[in-house]
């Protein structure tokens, strides 16, 4: 007889996109169960997982159902509400199981299946009510006691370490607090990285006409999406500063996202010396303990400012009340593995269903962002001018064959460095040489494993080797090729070691190159950017890093070079990526007293999108490219998908995506309303022995595309799957 049983529907990491029931242990409180608990389940021959409870329901269950039970509730810290509601949207909308994506929510010392760590917490000091009614009168003749109370009115709380920087003994404190003029408080010490280590600069700048007008339109109250589109320099961060200091003076919380946290400490910092409350920072470079401990403080209410990276969108905030991501048009914000979220389109979600104001801030905005911008449904802000005397530089094209410095660009570089003045050399490739040839016949040094050419990188003139950038293999360079035995092998084209050395010939001046290599080594970045910041003349060389949101004050000539790659991209996102890409590079010089310049070595220099660029600006080739993307029915005209996948013979992948595909047209005919291509060989087809290929998905309605990959992935999931091959969808994909 089937009878009555309390179930417990689970969400469970694993690729199966659905959910489990189980019963009850028979020991529980079931009055205790909350949706968004840890769980710790029996699943299939795991003994133990963390699974999140999504719903109790009562039902009838068949003996033979042979349900499970569950072992317990771990602890009672899991996914709040809001939290939760925002992982049933993700996985909904990109199509993926809810349990990985309530587990990639999850702080990763919350995914074990163990009770939560105990919070780890520091003792500080904070000044009384009595404390701060206080005069300088009041201390007499007592000196220290009065540096003291100075100090601590500039923090939102004094730590033992600025104590130590200030020179200052406990016994003062002491003093202090018998006279009831301090109080000891215990911080988390996570909120520790929070405190500020210099003192607060509370003077706010006046905004200019353009920056005011943006301020009062952001209404603080209720749901908006506000496209700040400034150009570089033109004073985003102040708008956002200003907008932080509103919202959190009536005690609500504040979610800035960031594009990479680690390479703009300068950021951080201008946020950390503005406001007199903690300002929190959650990022990859943290340790999990670290991590955990920003979560806990922001889930409490305590850290009122959390700044992060895409993962942070899933941060517990109780009280927030505002929303801003920095740089939306970043591609990083697209995770690229795993659930293929957006955590800008997360994050717009996130402020509905809150009711509450998101800013998206760009000098180059995403065509997406920028659409909805043009067609009313975001609220579009506009600067137009830089925040400071200097004009926008205009951009002179250098028309030369290879990437080396023309003696006009070495001319150039020496005037700028002799006016004591800073020079940024871009160019996107790390390394020494993108390859080597052999001179006699042609050979390329080919990746082994992948389908690219492996990178040359000498450090220092010696130690030259061969470094695929994709699978990560290294291989000693060959005295002979391997083909003919020539020795004749060159290095050929421009990465920034090769920039650097060949500027070393011509300059005596610090030269700091900027790269993923270079800032490995640890504290290099923070020594070079404090040189940069102290003012004086030098070089830096370095990649795309060198063009995320830094603010070089006396950096006044950028220099591009081997920038043609950038014309010939496969994408359908390239055109946009090129314009994004110059536009931010160029943004770095002359933003603040000096006029900035910038040179660009090409050869196309009469390639009409650069020209629209260069005449017009970024805004006016967004438009263009947003015509084009409707004539040829691309997004954000159209929705998109991709089925992507991986095995280690392309026979395999290919026939996945071709039955893919047969399955798809049953569900959904092509017609004018949904279109399909594909299979199709990913940009980089062979990747470490394996083979990515990809099939697309266009509609001319949101809704039909979701519904066809709702159908298809559950069909595809009850095939048999093939040993080896993996497959997963990325809605509105952002690479091929
Ligand atoms: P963005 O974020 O748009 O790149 P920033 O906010 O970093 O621009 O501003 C660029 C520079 O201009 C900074 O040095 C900033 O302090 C300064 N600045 C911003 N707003 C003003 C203003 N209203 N008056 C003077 N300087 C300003
Ligand atoms: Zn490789
Ligand atoms: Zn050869």
């Amino acid at each position: 007889m089937p009878e009555y049983n309390t179930l417990l529907t689970v969400a469970i990491p694993s690729p199966l996109r659905r959910l489990f029931d189980y019963l009850p242990n028979p020991d529980m409180n079931i009055q205790q169960l909350r949706p968004g608990m840890r769980l710790s389940v029996p699943f299939g021959h795991q003994k133990a997982v963390t699974g999140i409870l999504i719903k109790v329901s009562t039902q009838m269950v068949a003996p033979a159902a042979k349900m499970r039970a569950i072992h317990g509730v771990i602890d009672d810290i899991g996914l709040d509400q809001d939290i939760l509601s925002l992982c049933q949207w993700c996985a909904s909308y990109y199509h993926y199981p809810l349990g990985e994506v309530c587990h990639l929510a999850l702080p990763v010392l919350l995914r074990k299946n163990t009770p939560a760590p105990q919070l780890l917490q520091t003792e500080s000091w904070q000044l009384t009510k009595t404390g701060k009614q206080q005069t300088a009168e009041s201390f007499g003749r007592a000196k220290k006691q009065y540096v003291l109370w100075q100090l601590v009115q500039k923090y939102p709380c004094i730590t033992p370490d600025t104590l130590k920087t200030a020179g200052i003994s406990r016994t003062i404190v002491n003093t202090l607090i018998n006279k009831g003029i301090l109080e000891k408080i215990t911080i988390d010490s996570a909120l520790f990285n929070s405190v500020p280590t210099q003192p607060i600069s509370t003077s706010t700048i006046a905004l200019n006409p353009e920056q005011q007008e943006a301020l009062k339109r952001i209404d603080i109250q209720q749901f908006n999406t506000y496209l700040l589109n400034g150009v570089t320099g033109s004073g985003k961060t102040e708008i956002y500063l200003q907008t932080i200091a509103k919202v959190t003076s009536t005690g609500k919380q504040a979610l800035l996202l960031v594009p990479e946290i680690g390479l703009t400490p300068q950021t951080l910092e201008r946020f950390q010396q503005r406001f007199n409350i903690p300002v929190a920072t959650t990022h990859s470079g943290m340790t999990d303990r670290q991590r955990f401990n920003i979560w806990l403080g922001a889930r409490a209410g305590q850290a009122s400012i959390i700044i992060g990276t895409r993962s942070a969108i899933f941060t517990p905030l109780p009280k927030l009340g505002l929303i801003i991501i920095d740089e939306e048009h970043d591609l990083s914000y697209k995770q690229q593995e795993g659930v293929r979220y957006s955590a800008r389109d997360i994050a717009i979600i996130r402020a509905q269903k809150n009711n509450i104001p998101i800013i998206l801030g760009s000098a180059t905005p995403s065509l997406e962002t920028l659409h909805n911008a043009l067609n009313q449904r975001f609220i579009h802000l506009q600067l137009t001018k830089r925040a400071t005397a200097a004009h926008l530089p205009e951009i002179r094209c250098i028309n030369q064959q290879d990437a080396s410095l023309s003696p006009e660009i070495v001319h150039t570089i020496k005037e700028t460095l002799n006016k004591q003045q800073q020079v940024l050399v871009f160019i996107n490739r790390r390394g020494y040489a993108p390859t080597l040839i052999c001179q006699e016949c042609n050979w390329l040094s080919q990746c082994n494993n992948c389908d690219c050419r492996m990178t040359v990188h000498q450090f220092q003139q010696h130690n030259q080797h061969l470094h695929c950038h994709h699978c990560d293999c290294k291989t000693t360079v060959p005295s002979r090729c391997p083909h003919c035995h020539s020795a004749h092998l060159q290095p050929l084209g421009q990465g920034t070691q090769r920039s650097e050395e060949e500027l070393k010939q011509y300059f005596t001046v610090p030269i700091l190159r900027i790269d993923k290599d270079s800032m490995s080594r640890k504290g290099e970045l923070k020594s070079a950017l404090s040189l940069v910041n102290s003012g004086q003349a030098c070089i830096l060389v370095g990649t795309q890093m060198l063009a995320k949101g830094h603010h070089f004050a006396n950096v006044s000539l950028a220099v591009i070079l081997g920038f043609d790659n950038s014309f010939f991209s496969s994408d359908f996102r390239g055109a946009e990526r090129m314009g994004q890409l110059l536009t931010q590079v160029a943004g770095r010089a002359g933003r603040e007293k000096y006029q900035g310049r910038v040179l660009l070595h090409t050869q196309f220099e009469g390639h009409p999108h650069l020209q629209i660029l260069l005449k017009h600006g970024y805004n006016h080739l967004a438009q263009q490219l947003l015509a084009e993307r409707q004539h040829n029915h691309m997004p954000p005209y159209q929705y998109m998908a991709l089925i992507r996948c991986h095995a280690q013979q392309s026979t395999i992948a290919i026939g996945f995506l071709q039955q893919a595909r047969l399955l798809a047209h049953n569900i959904c005919p092509p017609t004018h309303q949904i279109q399909y291509l594909g299979p199709l060989p990913a940009t980089i087809e062979k990747c470490n022995n394996r083979y990515y290929y990809y099939l697309q998905i266009k509609t001319k309605e949101r809704k039909q595309l979701h519904f066809l990959l709702t159908e298809l992935c559950w069909q595809l999931e009850q095939q048999r799957q093939t040993k080896g091959l993996h497959w997963l969808v990325d809605v509105d994909p952002q690479e091929v």
